[in-house]
């Protein structure tokens, strides 16, 4: 079973993700918690890349989340599911489609197409919206010290991943499940449960 986390920087899909987890163990269940990008070694090399180089082309830039992505399906997420893990993943594809697309000038039709090249058209099974208002997010990813390059992005840029999220979600309803992320992390975590429940139960 495939799962993945997706919203803007700041949503808490780190927090949930880690609650998430230790629920599934504590029932018993192989649950595998990983990351884009870096969730591998090789990937480790390209978030470096990624976060600390200055300006990077954005078709660039695209194309290393792709081969982060590429790497991290083939050498580690593909291998859990076969065990039959629970592969948690603290971002996935959407965030390609909704950072590197939408919210920048390339084509999230093009940057969707890459991905799903990448990974020989891998998707979860159940992708968890975490949605909040821009503001909120934007006060915790300051207080945790702004490391995060969004730190350098106009507001515009939340507002647009914002939409660009929402609207991946309502194109494919069955694969999402959105929630409101504005809510006490205790709230946000039941309803993250009742979704997963709902899909490790179907
Ligand atoms: O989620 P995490 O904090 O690990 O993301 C690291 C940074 O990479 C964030 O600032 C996020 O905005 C950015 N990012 C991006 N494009 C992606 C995934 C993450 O610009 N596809
Ligand atoms: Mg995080």
């Amino acid at each position: 079973t495939f799962v993945s986390f997706e919203g803007g920087d700041g949503v808490g899909k780190t927090t949930q993700i880690e609650r998430l987890a230790a629920r599934l163990r504590e029932a018993g269940a192989d649950v595998v918690v990983t990351r884009e990008p870096g969730g591998t070694e090789l990937g480790g090399e390209i978030r470096r890349l990624l976060l600390h180089s200055g300006h990077v082309a954005p078709r660039a830039e695209a194309l290393l989340y792709a081969a982060d992505r590429a790497h991290h399906v083939d050498t580690l997420i593909r291998p859990a599911l076969e065990r039959g893990a629970v592969v948690i993943t603290d971002r996935y594809l959407d965030s390609s489609v909704a950072y590197q697309g939408a919210a920048r000038a390339l084509g999230a039709e093009e940057v969707r197409d890459l991905s799903l090249w990448a990974t020989e058209g891998l998707l979860p099974d159940l992708t968890v919206l975490l949605d909040a208002e821009p503001g909120l997010a934007e006060r915790r990813t300051a207080d945790r010290g702004g490391k995060d390059r969004l730190e350098r992005e106009p507001d515009s840029f939340r507002v647009a991943l914002r939409e660009q999220f929402l609207t991946l979600a309502q194109a494919e309803p069955e694969r999402f499940a959105v929630i409101d992320a504005d809510w006490p992390v205790d709230v946000v975590a039941a309803e993250v449960r009742a979704a997963v429940l709902t899909l490790l139960r179907s």
